[in-house]
């Protein structure tokens, strides 16, 4: 149910803060829908998922490298450092992101505290052993890994499946939360956009921070409508009397 009086969240001590493109806008860094959206202006098919990167894995790492750059230019925001410091404050507090960006450990915040729900820009996996490593190049150089195959971004395209184990560390952070902040997030991108209901459904207070509605907006105890910085420092505000 919608509430007005909204708590602060200096009454929560499990937070956990479900982060979307919407949070990393104020950085400069495009969402991937509504206005300025990178699907509008590119075909995810061509760029974005297996079948584009076997047909031809230099267009989809140019396409990356361009991503990479664009990132590596942007700084965390008043949004990802406020995070950071409640993360500090409250260590039973967790952030899970549908960003790949990795601005939340560049805004302080330790990177087992992070949850990457569809990975990161910043790690690479062998295309045909499935290793994994930690790679920030811009340009990447070389593109191979040592054995030959190509290096690919370990990002979850569209069309692959998410980490299982991921997936579960999730499940278990929102169901002990006392508090669920989406933040910036459309919530139409499956299975992400169903987890804050597992924290909802265990009686979480409920916080959705987005410019406009979202098609899971009604979860929602409190709806705040305007930028996640703005709304991320309201709510840290001392309770009013
Ligand atoms: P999305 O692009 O689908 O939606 C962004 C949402 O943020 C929209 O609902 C929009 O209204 C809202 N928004 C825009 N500016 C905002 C602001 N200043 N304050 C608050 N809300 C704002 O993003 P999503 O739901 O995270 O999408 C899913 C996919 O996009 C994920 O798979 C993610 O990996 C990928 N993605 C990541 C990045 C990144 O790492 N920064 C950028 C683009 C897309």
């Amino acid at each position: 149910m919608k509430s007005d009086v909204i708590p602060p969240l200096h009454d929560f001590e499990r937070i956990v803060f479900f982060t979307g493109a919407g949070l990393s806008a104020e950085s400069g860094i495009p969402t991937y829908r509504g206005r300025g959206g990178i699907w509008n202006k590119y075909n995810y098919e061509d760029f974005a998922c297996q079948r584009a990167f076997d047909r031809d894995p230099e267009k989809v790492w140019d396409f990356h490298d361009t991503r990479r750059e664009r990132v590596a230019a942007c700084e965390p925001n008043e949004g990802h450092r406020i995070i950071a410091d409640v993360l500090r404050a409250k260590p039973d507090c967790i952030v899970v992101t549908q960003n790949i960006d990795g601005l939340h450990q560049r805004a302080g915040v330790d990177g087992s505290r992070v949850i990457e729900l569809h990975g990161s820009l910043w790690r690479v996996r062998c295309d045909r052993d499935g290793v994994v490593v930690a790679n920030e190049q811009v340009p990447i150089n070389p593109r191979r890994c040592a054995c030959g195959a190509y290096w690919r971004p370990d990002i979850v395209w569209f069309e692959d499946m998410l980490d299982g184990r991921v997936l579960e560390r999730a499940g278990d952070a929102l169901l002990k939360a006392d508090a669920i902040v989406s933040i910036g997030t459309s919530g139409v991108v499956y299975p992400a956009a169903d987890l804050p209901r597992i924290a909802v459904s265990k009686g979480a207070a409920s916080f959705e921070i987005n410019l406009e509605d979202t098609p899971v907006s009604h979860l929602y105890q409190h709806r705040l409508r305007m930028p996640a910085s703005v709304a991320l420092t309201q709510l840290l505000r001392p309770r009013q009397i």
